[in-house]
């Protein structure tokens, strides 16, 4: 039954790991893949983690099953950091707030969600955007159309995307990035987030914004702004959340999805529609990473210790980001690539062709995405100047 199967070619980011893996070149500078490195290449679990993780290893009292909606500790905890403590809709108890397993799980949710009670209606993705977005709109049947996000000169271009925003049909979802874009790096400014809202609110759209890197841009309440601007400003709108980046618990399968309805009664119904989505897919969340995160929320000190974590984390990034323009300054090229100090998160589209991106890789061991996504937090101190050089001689 099985001999009609087709193989299909590796993810292309596994493909680049390994051949980074066999590379022998001790210059060697891997910007592919979508984790954050610190200054030696490691992705280290935080020590506040470890702290979190000690403390219920000696608390923990049972390994049942919990709840379709997760442990409500994390739940709330997660809530008051994307919406904020003082936000009126939560008072107004509007949203309600499922854990899952990490942000792709949370987006699968509202997207079995969407397919079961809002049939018919589009869902309108960043041209580019991360890819499994398509791919897991697709998966749960919804039809998956594009809005442009950059243009030709790799920048922002709002005014397109506001234009084709105009033209969406009403009630048809719309699918943001709270900050750090990925892959672009490029983000809405305040004024841009105001603007959008009016689109959104005069076409009658609905709003899925995705944020899996808050704190990973300018901090908690900064990377929060247009979330917490539609929050209060709209009756629906879905918001999915990831631990991966902010807490490193990538593997621990760590995300939320909330679902914001126009009054508490409305969003009880919705809140049992929810659990029945994450019944048919996978019944009860993962419990670990969330417990460590609200093992980590609950407690103040602890609490504080991982903002500061967090904040190495992003300082390096920005840092980074500065730096890396420096080191193209020499080469004359500092104003062409200006740009990257001012893109936000983990990613900058560097605007390089995929045949400069295979040269990089070919003939300097630079591996990064065929669409010129480079991970800044790949790069350290030490490689700065030798990935620039490399830059300035492919692009001359
Ligand atoms: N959304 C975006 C934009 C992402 O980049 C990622 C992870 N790379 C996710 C969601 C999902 O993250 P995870 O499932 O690892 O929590």
């Amino acid at each position: 039954m099985f001999e009609r199967i087709e193989r299909v070619p590796g993810d292309a980011i596994l493909g680049l790991i390994e051949a980074y893996q066999q590379d022998s070149n001790p210059q060697k500078v891997d910007l592919g893949v979508g984790v954050y490195r610190d200054d030696q290449g490691r992705t280290p679990v935080l020590a506040t983690v470890k702290k979190a993780e000690e403390q219920l290893c000696q608390n923990e009292a049972t390994k049942s099953y919990i709840g379709s909606h997760g442990d409500s500790r994390y739940t709330e905890a997660v809530t008051r950091m994307v919406v904020g403590e003082d936000s009126a809709t939560l008072k107004a108890g509007r949203i309600s707030t499922t854990q899952t397993p990490g942000g792709t799980g949370a987006l699968r949710l509202a997207a079995d969600f969407l397919k079961a009670h809002l049939p018919n209606r589009a869902i309108w993705l960043s041209d580019p955007t991360w890819p499994n977005h398509p791919a897991i709109f697709d998966a749960a049947g919804i039809e998956v159309k594009r809005y442009p996000y950059v243009n030709a000169d790799n920048r922002l271009d709002f005014e397109a995307m506001l234009a084709a925003l105009k033209e969406v049909p009403e009630g048809d979802i719309v699918l943001l990035h709270a900050c750090c874009h990925n892959p672009t790096g490029f983000d809405l400014s305040e004024d841009q987030w105001h603007e959008i809202l009016e689109v959104v609110k005069s076409r009658g759209l609905l709003p899925l914004i995705d944020f899996a890197y808050q704190g990973f841009g300018d901090g908690l309440d900064q990377d929060a702004f247009g979330v917490r601007l539609f929050v209060e400003a709209l009756d629906e709108m879905l918001i999915t959340t990831s631990c991966s980046k902010n807490f490193g618990l990538y593997r621990e399968r760590t995300g939320s999805l909330m679902v914001l309805a126009a009054d508490s009664e409305q969003m009880q119904n919705v809140r049992t529609q929810v659990a029945i989505a994450a019944r048919e897919n996978y019944s009860t969340p993962p419990s670990h990473g969330a417990a460590v995160v609200a093992e980590i929320l609950s407690s103040q000190t602890l609490t504080e210790q991982w903002k500061q974590e967090l904040a190495d984390m992003r300082g390096r990034i920005n840092g980074l980001r500065s730096d890396f323009v420096a080191a193209f300054r020499p080469h004359g090229l500092e104003e062409r690539f200006a740009f990257i100090a001012e893109q936000r998160g983990m990613f900058s589209y560097t605007g390089l062709s995929q045949e400069q991106v295979k040269r990089l890789r070919d003939e300097f061991s630079i591996y990064m995405v065929g669409s010129g996504r480079a991970n800044i937090a790949g790069l350290s101190e030490e490689s700065l100047d030798y990935v620039a050089r490399a830059i300035a001689t492919v692009v001359k």
